[in-house]
C-alpha cells in the first residue's frame, strides 16, 4: 500500500525546502520531499552559491591586476587557474549525503528518484507510489533554448557546465543579458576569456532601469567585455574548433559573423507546463549533446492519467531515475502521525514546532 503523507514536495531546492519547512512547522504536516538530481536543488549546488564563490576570485584577480600596484602591493600579473578555482569551488558545496541527512533529521521523509503524478493525491516514483492530501510542485527552472538555427549542433553549454569547466576558453559568446549572462560574462573576462554578450533585447539587464543598465554595460565593457545589443543570434555552425554565430542587428543593417571557442546559454526559464513539441525538442538536445545531467531540461509532471503517468524516458534518465530510495531516519517521519482532517491552510494553534523542518 502506499505511504501517506500530510503533503508531498517534488523538488529539493529552495522552494521546496521552503513550503515542507513551513507545513511540518506551522501545521504539524507529515510531508515527503522527492528529489531525481540533486538534493538542495540548483541555488546551494549549480547557481548562487557556486556563481558567488567564482566571483570572488574574479574580484580578487581584477584588483591584483588594475590596483595593486597603484596601491604599493608588487606582485606579478595575476591569472586565473580554471582547475583550481573550481575545485575550490566544488569543496565549498554541500555533500549529497548530509544534505539527506539534515533533511530526515529535520523530520521528512527523503525519495531520491523521478516524481510522475498518477493523480491528485498520488505521485510515483520508480516503483513506489506515495499519497498525500497535498502535492506541492517544486521543480524549478531548466534553460531556455533560443531558437538559433544550428544551436543543437554546436556543444553549447549552459551554467551547470560552466561551472565544471576546468580549463578557461580562450572566447566565449554569452546568449543573453540578463542577471545570470552577465554574472558569467564578467567571471570569465575576469578570468582571462575574450567575452561577448549578446542580446535581442535594447539593454542588458531588461528589468533595469535604461540608466542604470547603461551604467552597468559601461562597467562591464570596462572590463573588456564586448556588449551587442538589439542583435539576434541568427544562427550557430562548428567550424572545426570553434562556433561560428551569425549576428543579425534588429534595424537590418548588415549581419557579422562572431567566432568563439565557447557559447554560454545560461539563461534559466521556469519549469511549467510545456508542448510536447517544446519537450520533443528538449530531448532531441539531450540526445545530442549526450550529457549526464541534461536531465534537468525534462519535465515529466501535468500528466494526470495513470497510464501515462510513468517517467516516459525513465531508461535514459539519470541513473536511479527508474527507481527510488527512501531514507528515513530512525526517529524521524516514520513515527509521525498522519492527521488526515487538518486543515493544511489554517496554522496550527500554539507555538510553532521548533523541532521539525529546521536546519535544513
Ligand atoms: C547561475 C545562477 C545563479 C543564481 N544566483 C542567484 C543568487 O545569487 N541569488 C538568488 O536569489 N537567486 C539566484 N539564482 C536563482 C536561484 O538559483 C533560483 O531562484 C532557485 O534555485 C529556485 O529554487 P527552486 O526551489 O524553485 O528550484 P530548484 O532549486 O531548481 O529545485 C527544483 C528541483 O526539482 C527537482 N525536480 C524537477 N523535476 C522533478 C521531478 N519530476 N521529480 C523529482 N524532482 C524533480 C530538480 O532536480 C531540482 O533539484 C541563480 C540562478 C542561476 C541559474
Amino acid at each position: 500500500m502506499a505511504e501517506q503523507f500530510d503533503l508531498i514536495v517534488i523538488g529539493a531546492g529552495s522552494g521546496a525546502r521552503y513550503g515542507a519547512q513551513k507545513a511540518a512547522r506551522d501545521y504539524g504536516a507529515k510531508v515527503a520531499l522527492i528529489e531525481r538530481t540533486r538534493w538542495g536543488g540548483s541555488c546551494p549546488n549549480v547557481a548562487c552559491k557556486p556563481t558567488k564563490a567564482y566571483l570572488v576570485v574574479a574580484d580578487l584577480l581584477h584588483d591584483i591586476n588594475t590596483i595593486a600596484e597603484r596601491l604599493g602591493i608588487e606582485v606579478g600579473h595575476a591569472r586565473a587557474n580554471l582547475a583550481k578555482i573550481k575545485a575550490r569551488k566544488d569543496s565549498l558545496i554541500k555533500p549529497q549525503e548530509k544534505w539527506v541527512e539534515d533533511l530526515n533529521g529535520a523530520g521528512f521523509a527523503t525519495v531520491e528518484g523521478e516524481a510522475t503524478l498518477v493523480d491528485a493525491h498520488t505521485v510515483r516514483v520508480g516503483d513506489e507510489e506515495l499519497q498525500a492530501d497535498r502535492i506541492l510542485i517544486a521543480t524549478g527552472s531548466r534553460t531556455a533554448v533560443p531558437p538559433v538555427d544550428g544551436i543543437e549542433d554546436v556543444g553549447w553549454i549552459d551554467h551547470v557546465d560552466a561551472l565544471e569547466l576546468t580549463e578557461l576558453p580562450e572566447s566565449l559568446l554569452v546568449l543573453g543579458g540578463g542577471a545570470v549572462g552577465l554574472e558569467f560574462g564578467q567571471t570569465f573576462a575576469r578570468f582571462g576569456s575574450k567575452v561577448t554578450i549578446v542580446d535581442a533585447l535594447e539593454q542588458i539587464a531588461p528589468r533595469a532601469e535604461p540608466a542604470a543598465a547603461a551604467e552597468l554595460a559601461a562597467a562591464l565593457e570596462d572590463d573588456g567585455i564586448e556588449m551587442i545589443t538589439n542583435t539576434f543570434v541568427k544562427s550557430t555552425r562548428r567550424d572545426g574548433g570553434q562556433i561560428v554565430a551569425a549576428l543579425a542587428p534588429r534595424d537590418g543593417s548588415a549581419e557579422r559573423e562572431l567566432r568563439v571557442a565557447q557559447l554560454l546559454r545560461p539563461r534559466p526559464e521556469r519549469r511549467g507546463a510545456e508542448s510536447r513539441a517544446d519537450r520533443s525538442r528538449d530531448d532531441q538536445a539531450r540526445n545530442r549533446r549526450g550529457r549526464a545531467h541534461a536531465d534537468e531540461r525534462r519535465w515529466h509532471l501535468g500528466r494526470r492519467r495513470r497510464d501515462r503517468a510513468r517517467p516516459v524516458h525513465a531508461d535514459r534518465a539519470v541513473p536511479g531515475a527508474d527507481r527510488s530510495r527512501r531514507h528515513v531516519r530512525d526517529g524521524g517521519v516514520s513515527r509521525l502521525r498522519r492527521a488526515p482532517d487538518r486543515d493544511l491552510h489554517r496554522p496550527r494553534a500554539g507555538p510553532a514546532r521548533a523541532d521539525r523542518g529546521r536546519g535544513a
